[in-house]
């Protein structure tokens, strides 16, 4: 199923193969313990995969953003879930459009042979929500060192990287002339400050995320382990929300692709009244309505890649991709359920587990009114509603 063009199809075969070692057991296993696919991620770290979008010179396969898109559509497509260690790719781009020389040849060669991991991103906190602008976690400069004293939630991943992207207010909001600046992004090495100064505690959710609390009590932090200027943090979290946009968006067309074809093989295999349930227009409408949304919301994101890889700031279609692509995997999640009747709910046949799995890009790492706002005010220009 699914044989149309595509970009990258040796990469695809590849990491198909690669996942195939990774069947529905092994991620059933791995859901009822919340335990983290280790295995899983040594193996995409092993093959290269994870340092995709690293330079060349720095030990990567520097590859463009669709080979990166093309790696995660493929893990959810197989019935994986590559939220375990796909926030190395999007942060990335944050080092290297930002970094310092030092930062990138003492960080990069080791993310990219995978003795290091790059996985974890604390920009959300309890009190702030989306208002990003309000958080409060606060970095003050001492000497040779930054202070941070905070919160974050919602870290995913926290537990299993060696480095985070952190964003601190480093200038009181009070002093600040736009309520975006004052903010900085740090790349703390928490090796060093693990159970000392800085605290995580998992969050259990709904499916298995790895997902934390931190807790910064008096974190010391080496000073150069800021990410370009002190101050202009939010904007060098904006220049990489594209391409976070865009990958996440290639995930949901790897995860509406998995519920379409199992639900469509599932509606010619189940037999009730004497004949497949797939014959039913009544069943088979609704996949073939979920198939052509997939395909519509695929166009809007290779549309987004194409700008993004001619050096574009494609704003509008990395927002509409996000968009469009979760809707896409959230309707045919649904149909999916509904096609196995009953044993959408039995574990054995992944189909709730993956149902759990995409109803978070409704809401992470952007919720869908969020885009909606974007799209009303950058795109149609009516006035900003927050
Ligand atoms: C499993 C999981 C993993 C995550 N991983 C990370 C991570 O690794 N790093 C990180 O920093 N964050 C992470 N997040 C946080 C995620 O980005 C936020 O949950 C998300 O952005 C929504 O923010 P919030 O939960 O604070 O909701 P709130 O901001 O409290 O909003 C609640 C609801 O109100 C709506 N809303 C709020 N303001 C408006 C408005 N002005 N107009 C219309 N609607 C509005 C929102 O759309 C949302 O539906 C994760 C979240 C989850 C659940």
């Amino acid at each position: 199923m699914f044989n149309y063009n595509h970009s990258h199809t040796e990469i695809r075969e590849a990491v198909s193969k690669l996942c195939e070692g990774f069947d529905g057991k092994y991620w059933q296993r791995c859901d009822a313990e919340r335990a983290y696919p280790t295995e899983f991620v040594k193996a995409l770290t092993d093959a290269g995969y994870l340092s995709a979008l690293v330079p060349e010179e720095f030990g990567g396969l520097s590859l463009p953003i669709s080979a990166g898109a093309a790696i995660l559509e493929e893990i959810h497509r197989s019935g994986g879930n590559a939220a375990a260690c796909h926030a190395q790719m999007y942060t990335m781009g944050t080092v290297l459009r930002h970094g310092s020389d030092v930062q990138k040849a003492k960080f990069l060669p080791g993310i990219a042979e995978g003795s290091l991991r790059l996985q974890a991103f604390g920009v959300t906190e309890p009190t702030s929500g989306t208002d990003t602008t309000a958080l409060r976690t606060v970095a003050r400069r001492d000497g040779n060192e930054y202070v941070v004293n905070g919160q974050k939630v919602w870290t995913s991943r926290a537990e299993h990287s060696d480095l985070m992207l952190l964003l601190a207010r480093t200038t009181p909001l009070e002093e600040c002339v736009k309520k975006t600046d004052g903010l900085s992004v740090f790349l703390v090495d928490m090796r060093d400050v693990r159970g000392k100064s800085l605290t995580i505690t998992p969050i259990r959710t709904m499916m298995n995320h790895s997902s934390t609390q931190l807790f910064f009590d008096d974190m010391r932090i080496p000073a150069d382990s800021l990410v370009g200027e002190e101050g202009k943090g939010f904007r060098y979290i904006l220049s990489g929300m594209n391409a976070e946009r865009i990958l996440i968006a290639a995930e949901c067309i790897g995860d509406a692709k998995w519920f379409i074809e199992k639900a469509s093989v599932y509606a010619g295999e189940r037999s009730v009244f004497g004949r497949p349930i797939g014959k039913n227009q009544g069943v088979q409408f609704p996949i073939a309505n979920a198939y052509s949304q997939m395909r519509a919301a695929e166009l809007m994101l290779q549309e987004a890649i194409r700008l993004f890889e001619t050096g574009e700031n494609p704003g509008e279609e990395a927002n509409l991709s996000k968009l469009l692509c979760a809707d896409a995997s959230w309707a045919a999640a649904e149909i999916c359920v509904q096609t196995f009747g009953g044993f959408g709910f039995a574990e054995e046949y992944d189909v709730e587990r993956k149902f759990r799995e995409a109803r978070l890009y409704q809401v992470a790492p952007i919720s869908t009114n969020l885009i909606l706002s974007y799209i009303a005010e950058h795109v149609l220009k009516l006035p900003r509603s927050y």
